[in-house]
């Protein structure tokens, strides 16, 4: 692969190490032509397949617009979506399948959504969930109250 400073089309590998509990492989490179070193992170290609039976690969970015949408006028920076989209892309790839489900890439999201912002989550979880009427919403608030009763319970007991 070409080399990111010079552009150099030829570079050496002069260290491969596996990352990610051997998810992928992180390589050392050294341009011959300028001398500096690089690392290229190689992992196995995951797609997503969609509800069509299309399938496309896997994007942290199209996890972030995706998430976007719902976290519009709220506190949320796009570090914390690019830290999400992080998230979600480990979710996926421990399962260790080559292929995943749209439909598992978006329960992914729902959980460090959660973690990151209520609003943001009831908004994505009810176009997720495909909500229908305002006992849905009622039913995912009473079922945020009672997690959060749970654990005010843990930490006072
Ligand atoms: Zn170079």
């Amino acid at each position: 692969m070409h080399c990111p400073f010079c552009r150099n089309p030829d570079s050496r590998v002069v260290d491969s190490r596996t990352a990610d509990d051997g998810a992928s492989i992180r390589r050392r490179r050294q341009c011959p032509q300028c001398s500096r070193r690089f690392s290229t992170m190689e992992s196995a290609a995951l797609a997503v397949v969609k509800r069509s039976g299309a399938s496309e690969p896997f994007s942290r970015s199209k996890v972030i617009s995706g998430v976007r949408k719902a976290c519009q006028g709220r506190p949320v920076s796009d570090d914390e979506l690019a830290l999400l989209a992080q998230k979600v892309e480990e979710a996926v790839r421990l399962s260790g399948q080559a292929e995943i489900d749209a439909h598992d890439v978006g329960l992914a999201i729902l959980q460090p959504l959660k973690e990151l912002d209520l609003v943001a989550y009831l908004r994505f979880a009810s176009v997720y969930r495909s909500f229908e009427s305002l006992e849905d919403f009622d039913a995912a608030i009473e079922e945020l109250r009672a997690q959060s009763a749970g654990s005010d319970a843990e930490r006072s007991s």
